[in-house]
């Protein structure tokens, strides 16, 4: 957690800036925020800043293992200030929630692969996709309505992917 933002840039030997520290605010005030959700906050405490700004203090902070950077399959990367202790996430493909989920084993056991075949490995990642209890209890709420299709059952548990929502629409259209 980062209790004083400048002095923990200071300490690093990064440069202190009005942007950078409006970023890391922005990081830690919100966790697995999106790159335009962090040019948003930082424009609402700062002015303005340009999402190339954005991404370059991102950069720096994620490369100094200040931030962390999660790129989730089909989602926009998220950041975050919780680092350095091999959490994982729990990620709602219904509504893109992401929560943190401590590691299944311990602290950073996921980091010893069976065979690291030469590589020099850095981050384990883990991602328990699923449904997030708000869009399981919507979806039961209207699985409750009278059906007339009716055959196949109820399918909360599949962990399948759902077909895009765009094919849908195309489909009824025809
Ligand atoms: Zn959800
Ligand atoms: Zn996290």
């Amino acid at each position: 957690m980062i209790t004083d933002p400048a002095d923990l840039l200071r300490r690093r030997g990064i440069q202190v800036t009005a942007q950078r520290l409006a970023v890391l605010r922005a990081v830690a005030s919100q966790p697995h925020i999106t790159a335009d959700a962090v040019g948003d906050a930082v424009r609402a405490e700062i002015g303005a800043i340009s999402l190339q700004s954005v991404y370059d203090a991102l950069g720096v902070l994620v490369a100094e293992g200040l931030i962390r950077r999660i790129q989730p399959a089909g989602s926009p990367a998220r950041f975050e200030d919780r680092v350095g202790d091999n959490h994982h996430h729990l990620i709602c493909r219904t509504c893109g929630r992401m929560v943190d989920v401590d590691c299944a084993i311990g602290s950073a056991p996921c980091l010893a692969a069976v065979d690291d075949r030469g590589y020099e490995i850095d981050e384990a990642e883990v991602v328990y996709w699923g449904r997030c209890p708000d869009c399981v209890a919507k979806c039961q709420r209207s699985a409750s309505a009278p059906v007339t299709t009716g055959t196949r059952s109820r399918s909360e548990t599949r962990a399948r992917p759902r077909p895009l929502d765009g094919a849908r629409v195309k489909r009824r259209n025809n």
